[in-house]
């Protein structure tokens, strides 16, 4: 089995935070998409053996795409590969983008899950974030998805906002439930370098929030949604029984997955390879058959760093008996002997040959994590 990742690096605007690789000239669209798709069935060859079993259509902002290119798309991957039957198939959007015109034509492509980057249904938060929706916007998007059928949405929401009080975070929380969807990630900020949220905070002009808030709303958001019935089954992602992401939860068993667009990764079990991360080099590069990657071969310790890591983040944390089978005995004892403090202190259970982080682990899952890996 392997998934499908492809990148949309357009937005019509940007958001003072966001550091992904993203450009706002829509105009390179349709020469971009065709270098996609050539891209696309170039690589065929590299999982030739293998169903594709997810297939995610990511960016930047994929609901900027119209139908044609959407349709040159899928012919491309369905020329090319073999999709599995239940092929779960997911496109990130813009609230603002989900007209129901715009709704309707997704339901005539594949697509069987959206996912809606929302942030915030406070709308101070989302004029600071630079977002281009308001809070009413992305509830109607929200039901024009529901409208048309969508039964498999997830929202993206983002706590730890400079001024966010727990009030706040708490009513995000609360209109977010009243839209009964089935999956939601919330991601803590992040003050990336480059970013204008970064030149702000190096200016002074934002205070980010104290620990403790961050620590508290991380809590309220665990409480909140196990609360209302969703499955905490990693850190920052929450779904409603039967509605676990598929696709990201690949990337975290270690499945293989091919990357198409510029800045995107593949992984075939062995090595990751990314592309260029450069419009202009990466559709140069895929018309002329030369296109720039970067390779990086996986030896055992950086497996064995990444097998703790994604596994950890999950409520099926480490398998023990597969860690030492994949890792050999020494990295085997490695791990055992320094979970041993953490055992103790009830940071981390383990039920038979699983180990997992318990909720107070959570909170301070990265020094665990960091004092699990090999140096
Ligand atoms: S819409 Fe998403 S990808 Fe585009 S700038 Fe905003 S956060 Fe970044």
């Amino acid at each position: 089995m392997a998934g499908i990742y492809i990148h949309i690096p357009f937005c019509k605007s940007r958001c003072i935070y966001c550091d992904f690789f993203t450009s706002t000239n829509e105009a390179e669209m349709d020469k971009y998409v065709q270098a996609l798709c050539k891209e696309i069935s170039d690589r065929k060859d590299e999982v030739t053996d293998d169903l594709i079993k997810t297939i995610y259509i990511g960016g930047g902002t994929p609901s900027r795409l119209q139908h044609n290119h959407f349709e040159s798309i899928f012919n491309a991957i369905n020329k090319s590969y073999t999709i599995a039957t239940n092929v779960e198939v997911t496109i990130e959007s813009n609230p603002d983008d989900l007209s129901h015109d715009y709704v309707d034509m997704l339901r005539d492509l594949p697509f069987n899950r959206i996912s809606i980057g929302i942030q915030s249904f406070d709308d101070q938060e989302l004029n600071f974030l630079s977002r281009r929706h308001d809070a009413n916007r992305a509830k109607e998007a929200v039901k024009y998805c529901q409208e048309k059928g969508f039964d498999n949405i997830s929202i993206d929401l983002m706590y730890g906002l400079p001024k966010q009080t727990l009030a706040i975070w708490q009513e995000t929380l609360r209109q977010a439930l009243q839209l009964n969807i089935q999956h939601i990630s919330a991601y803590h900020l992040i003050y990336e370098e480059k970013t204008r949220l970064y030149s702000l905070l190096q200016a002074g002009k934002v205070n980010p929030v104290e620990e403790d808030s961050s620590l508290e709303m991380f809590e309220v958001l665990i409480q909140t949604l196990s609360d209302a019935g969703f499955m905490h089954y990693e850190i920052s992602n929450f779904a409603k029984p039967g509605f676990i992401s598929q696709h990201n939860s690949s990337y975290w068993t270690g499945e293989k997955y091919l990357g198409f667009g510029p800045s995107a990764h593949s992984f075939d079990g062995e090595h990751r390879w990314w592309n260029v991360s450069s419009m202009p080099k990466y559709i140069e590069g895929i018309n002329n058959s030369n296109l720039e990657i970067e390779k990086e071969d996986i030896d055992l310790t950086t497996k064995y760093n990444e097998y703790i890591i994604t596994g950890l983040r999950t409520m099926w944390g480490i398998d023990l008996d597969e860690l030492k089978m994949k890792f050999g005995e020494d990295l085997y004892d490695y791990f055992l002997l320094n979970a041993q403090r953490y055992f103790d202190l009830h940071y981390l259970k383990r039920e038979n040959s699983s180990v997992a982080l318990t909720h107070k682990g959570i909170f301070i899952s990265d020094g665990i994590m960091s004092d699990l890996m090999k140096v």
